[in-house]
């Protein structure tokens, strides 16, 4: 006899595990399914020395929205880390996100005015008035000058093409200030949970059956028929077989090293913004907990490169690349997915949207509300 279940879950990634939660929470019964070794999708973090390592990328939570802060705090205590990455070029060193210290390191400006006025005359020289792709929104920001400096290297590796074939939207996540302050986000609420993130996922999966290592294409049919409904968060264009051809997503490679020194950068992230640099970041994993303020002195340190790929078959689908051509592509998919009625599609690869964790609890919130009331 097959098990029964009111929701079959596809990927315990932070958009799987929050419906879950939900269902779980108003009396369903859940199956999870996770191709990979583990819960948690790209938030998966795991102990290594005594540090908890990001194993797919360096994770900051952060919102505004203190509804979804109250969320999350539910399942972990959070610290007072705040963002404030270095970008290194060719031997320089900058603060981000763009402000009043990246100014100065830049042209030697104090004041916000001496900085706006550079960069005013940057933009006049480059003749831009309505910016159309992300080399022309950056210029009208922050000037030419850091937009070579610390952009254009960067963003050509992480991306795979000039910023003149890439939508400005992508860029407009960082902030520029004209104050003293280096936190990356403008965010109310900021922080990195205590002890890691997959506790997070695995306190939200509690009562929920999990099955690891298992791809739904490989038993689509029988794990269908186990649940009235379907929520899949696997990627969009496979679920319908690819019918109108492929999205495009870029991809990352980690190489994670165990170090033994104390503190290898002093800081837990480092851009490397040339170009000629294969690598776009070094994180170092500790400074997210504070291990080298705290007096813990761990003689041991774990770093992670982060190399940007091009998306091949068997690679992880990190990006989805919000280019029109392929946000239209995407929509001929919705249209696709509009029209199942068994099947709820969500997440970075379901809704094939460049979402950060907040934004993925937002809409796994938004989802379970209207599904279970
Ligand atoms: P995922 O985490 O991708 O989960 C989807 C899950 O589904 C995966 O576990 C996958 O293995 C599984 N799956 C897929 N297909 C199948 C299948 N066929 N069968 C079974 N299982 C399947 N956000 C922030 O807020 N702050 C940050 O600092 C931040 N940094 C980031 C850094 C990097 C390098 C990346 C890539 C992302 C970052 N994000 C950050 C975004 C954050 O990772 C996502 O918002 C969030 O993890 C998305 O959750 P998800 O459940 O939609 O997707
Ligand atoms: N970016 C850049 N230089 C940097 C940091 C970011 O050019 O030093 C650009 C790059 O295009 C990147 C985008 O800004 O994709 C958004 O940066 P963010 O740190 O938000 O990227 P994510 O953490 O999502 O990879």
């Amino acid at each position: 006899m097959k098990k029964f279940f009111d929701y079959l879950v596809v990927g315990s990634g932070l958009f799987g595990a929050t419906f879950a939660n939900q269902a779980i929470k108003a009396g369903r019964k859940c199956l999870v399914i996770e191709k990979r070794a583990h819960i948690g999708g790209n938030i998966y973090t795991k102990p290594i020395e005594g540090i908890q390592v990001h194993q797919y990328g360096a994770h900051i939570f952060h919102t505004s929205n203190e509804q979804i802060w109250a969320y999350i705090n539910q399942f972990a205590t959070f610290n007072r880390y705040t963002n404030s990455p270095m970008a290194f070029y060719k031997d320089e060193l900058y603060n981000l996100p763009f402000n009043m210290n990246t100014f100065h390191k830049m042209w030697g400006v104090r004041t916000p005015g001496e900085a706006r006025q550079i960069i005013e005359e940057q933009k006049k020289v480059s003749g831009i008035n309505e910016p159309q792709n992300l080399e022309e929104q950056a210029i009208s920001l922050i000037g030419i000058d850091l937009y070579e400096k610390l952009i254009k290297g960067y963003t050509g590796k992480q991306w795979g093409r000039p910023c003149t074939e890439l939508p400005a939207f992508i860029i407009n996540r960082l902030p520029v200030r004209f104050t003293y302050d280096n936190n990356y986000f403008n965010d109310t609420y900021q922080g990195i949970p205590i002890g890691g993130y997959t506790q997070i996922i695995e306190k939200m999966l509690e009562g929920a059956e999990v099955r690891l290592n298992t791809d739904f294409f490989q038993q689509r049919k029988e794990l269908m028929a186990m649940a009235d409904k379907v929520i899949y968060t696997g990627m969009i264009d496979e679920y319908f077989d690819y019918c109108y051809g492929p999205l495009e997503y870029r991809s990352l490679h980690f190489e994670t090293e165990v170090l033994n020194r104390e503190n290898y950068q002093g800081n837990a992230v480092i851009n490397y913004t040339e170009y000629e640099v294969p690598y776009t970041r070094v994180i170092e994993h500790k400074h997210f907990e504070f291990q080298c303020q705290n007096g813990t002195n761990n003689p041991k340190t774990v770093i992670t490169r982060e190399y940007p790929a091009t998306w091949t078959k068997g690679d992880e689908h990190y990006y989805p690349m919000n280019d029109e051509k392929n946000n239209n592509l995407y929509t001929r998919y919705k249209a696709l997915d509009d029209k199942e009625t068994k099947v709820i599609f969500g997440g970075r690869l379901g809704m094939y949207r460049y979402f950060d964790m907040h934004n993925v609890i937002d809409e796994a919130l938004k989802c379970a509300e209207k599904e279970l009331s």
